[in-house]
């Protein structure tokens, strides 16, 4: 047996606490005890969102949660603004249509973030807009999107602002209130150190008056419901029980490192991985690179799903790889979550090992060396 290293953005490792907090017995979830629990996790998660609004603790995935954005707002033949620049922007347009809303895709070169001037003049051009979907992270391209600023314009109009932080949430800087971004999607298994399972919206007071309108279907995902029961720190369903002990360890543990510092921790691991990247004379994707992950080019003859698999089997490292027109052509490093400087230290030795065996010439050493001087600033 080997010792294992996950390093793909979702699921990530789980810090040691994590682990044992889920290991604890099952309490039943109307009662005080539980009840005392969510309401550190309630307010803990208000604190890693950056936000006074509610935030809603969901049993699914994180694409759970994104329909849950779709259907508490909108109603059939409603207008929405996607931006489309990779995987989860499509997801957005994918989830509005299959619902009947009329979706405008806003289009954006993959590896590139959206301008933000863009959606200014769709908005402009479409006072019916009633909500805005992007992404924070696009975790398939490793783009990150300016979210300050598309929070700014969005702040003078009629729509929405909703933000699928799935990834991005505590490894690149959101402040939610600050920013005016109405709706917040994150996901227990990528910088939170949860295992798969848990989603998280936070809804400001703009959405709560827009969800009052929506008239698409909901049950399970309704936040009417959601939101009344938080109200109360309860939930409307049975609770994640062992989730939600893990759940209240890794805001501990996060709190305690503070957000500020959480993020800080993810942009030096981010920028040792593309110092390396680049000391080995690869090319990176993402023209305005997210901290979740570092997508980086391989060079012209080398399948890099290829590279992939030997990196499991060798190396016993996951790392994960390019989706649709990217597949075979990127490696997507994470440093995400309970990730630490060996842990990118190891990656990086790993790929310049690979790298040569498959034909691409690089110093053994020189993204290891690249990495260090990083580190040692
Ligand atoms: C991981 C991820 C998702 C997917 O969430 P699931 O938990 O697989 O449903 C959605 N959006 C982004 C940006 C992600 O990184």
């Amino acid at each position: 047996m080997k010792k294992y290293l996950l390093m793909a953005p979702g699921p990530t490792p789980l810090p040691p606490q994590v682990l044992l907090a889920m290991a604890k017995p099952i309490i039943h979830h109307r009662t005080d005890e539980f009840k005392a629990i969510l309401k550190e996790t309630n307010e803990g998660l208000q604190y890693v969102f950056q936000t006074a609004n509610p935030v809603v603790t969901m049993s699914s995935s994180g694409t759970g949660a994104m329909e849950a954005a779709v259907v508490n707002t909108l109603s059939r033949g409603d207008c929405a603004l996607v931006v489309r620049g990779g995987k989860f922007g499509e997801r957005w347009g994918e989830l509005c249509e299959a619902y009947g809303v009329e979706t405008m895709m806003l289009d954006v070169e993959w590896g590139k973030a959206v301008e933000p001037s863009q959606i200014e003049s769709a908005l402009k051009k479409h006072p019916e807009i009633k909500a805005i979907f992007t992404t924070l992270c696009e975790t398939s391209t490793c783009v990150r999107n300016d979210i300050e600023a598309i929070g700014k314009i969005a702040s003078g109009h009629q729509a929405v602002l909703v933000v699928d932080a799935i990834s991005g949430l505590c490894a690149d800087e959101l402040k939610t209130d600050a920013w005016g971004v109405d709706i917040v999607v994150a996901g227990s298994q990528k910088a939170l150190m949860l295992p798969p399972g848990l989603a998280f919206v936070s809804v400001s007071p703009k959405a709560q008056e827009l969800m009052k309108k929506s008239t698409l279907p909901k049950f399970y995902l309704s936040f009417a419901k959601a939101l009344k029961s938080l109200a109360k720190t309860d939930t409307p369903f049975t609770s994640s029980v062992s989730l939600i002990y893990g759940l209240k360890e890794s805001l501990t543990l996060l709190k305690s490192e503070g957000v500020d510092n959480v993020v800080k921790r993810h942009a030096r691991l981010a920028k040792t991985t593309r110092e390396a990247a680049r000391a080995l004379g690869l090319e990176l994707f993402s023209k305005a690179p997210s901290n979740v992950a570092t997508a980086i080019l391989m060079p012209a003859g080398i399948d890099a799903d290829a590279l992939r698999k030997k990196l499991t089997r060798d190396y016993s490292i996951t790392v994960a790889g390019g989706q649709d027109k990217l597949k075979g052509k990127i490696v997507r490093v994470a440093h995400l979550g309970y990730c630490e400087e060996s842990d990118v230290i190891t990656v990086i030795s790993a790929l310049e090992m690979l790298l040569n065996q498959f034909g691409h010439k690089c110093e053994p050493g020189a993204g290891v060396a690249a990495a260090e001087k990083v580190l040692l600033q």
